[in-house]
């Protein structure tokens, strides 16, 4: 049987597509050829055109991942735009930094909030459709603090550590339903998350040092990752973290 990395006739929904990472992704999956919904916050003009000229179909759901509010409305959207939903993203998320001492009840419960918590429904409801046709794939995007703890970084940390953890459990509960669920780990990605550390010339330094691929990853470097999760090629990989990260966890 010839290995398919195709995502022709699949329906995809990418979380806070609108710029970096997310956008990568998105436009990928459509090239793979899926038609693809965006679920974000803010107007994701470009990435809808970089998904028209695929020739794929694009959908944009308005949506604040803050909470868990919007999550049945955001799937019901999608499944109404596309038909279903084959493949979820769980891109959306935010970082908050300061030290330790200091770091707040508000930091803390932000980036928890968004990036582990409606993780974890969005992916609840997603699967419910994916369970009952008894295929689907859910990629959700960690980071390289689900292995490390990051300097003045505690809460996004623990929710990357977070996402590590829900990926396996619910890759352990969905296997046996079609449903393969898988995390990447990206890297230093050059991304409006990482543009305070990129303008601290000593981090910036620091961290250049430490990657054998001698520079920041850029979005694209993730979607290859994201369209192998998302196919048919990894139907017998699950609860896998994926490091696309230049080679930083092999120092
Ligand atoms: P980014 O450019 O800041 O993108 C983050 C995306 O999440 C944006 O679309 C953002 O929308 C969206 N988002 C944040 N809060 C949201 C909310 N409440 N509701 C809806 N959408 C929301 O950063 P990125 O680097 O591409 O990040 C994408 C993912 O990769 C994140 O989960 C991040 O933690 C992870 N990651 C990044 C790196 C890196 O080096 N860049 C490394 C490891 C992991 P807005 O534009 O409206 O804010």
């Amino acid at each position: 049987m010839a290995i398919s990395f195709s995502l022709e006739g699949k329906a995809a929904l990418v979380t806070g597509a609108n710029t970096g990472i997310g956008q990568a992704i998105a436009v990928a999956l459509a090239e793979a050829g899926a038609d693809v919904a965006l679920a974000g916050r803010s107007e994701p003009a470009e990435t809808l055109a970089l998904i028209a000229a695929t020739g794929r179909k694009a959908v944009n759901i308005k949506a604040d991942l803050s909470s868990i509010e919007p999550v049945a409305r955001v799937i019901a959207e999608a499944e109404a735009g596309l038909g279903k939903v084959d493949i979820l993203v769980n891109n959306a998320g935010i970082i908050r930094r300061d030290d330790l001492l200091q770091f707040s009840e508000e930091d803390w419960d932000a980036v928890i909030d968004t990036n582990l918590k409606t993780l974890f429904f969005l992916s609840q409801a997603a699967a419910k459709g994916m369970a009952a046709r008894g295929s689907g794939k859910i990629v959700n995007i960690a980071s390289l603090l689900t292995f490390q703890g990051g300097i003045r970084v505690p809460s996004y940390a623990a929710a990357k550590s977070g996402v590590g953890g829900v990926t396996k459990a619910m890759a352990n509960e969905l296997a046996a339903r079609g449903v393969q669920v898988n995390a990447i780990a990206p890297g230093y990605i050059s991304t409006n998350n990482t543009a305070a550390l990129q303008g601290d010339e000593t981090r910036n330094r620091q961290i250049l040092e430490r990657i054998p691929t001698g520079r920041w990853g850029r979005p694209e470097d993730i979607a290859g990752a994201a369209v192998f999760l998302a196919s048919p090629a990894s139907d017998y990989v699950t609860g896998h973290v994926l490091a696309v990260d230049g080679g930083w966890l092999a120092r």
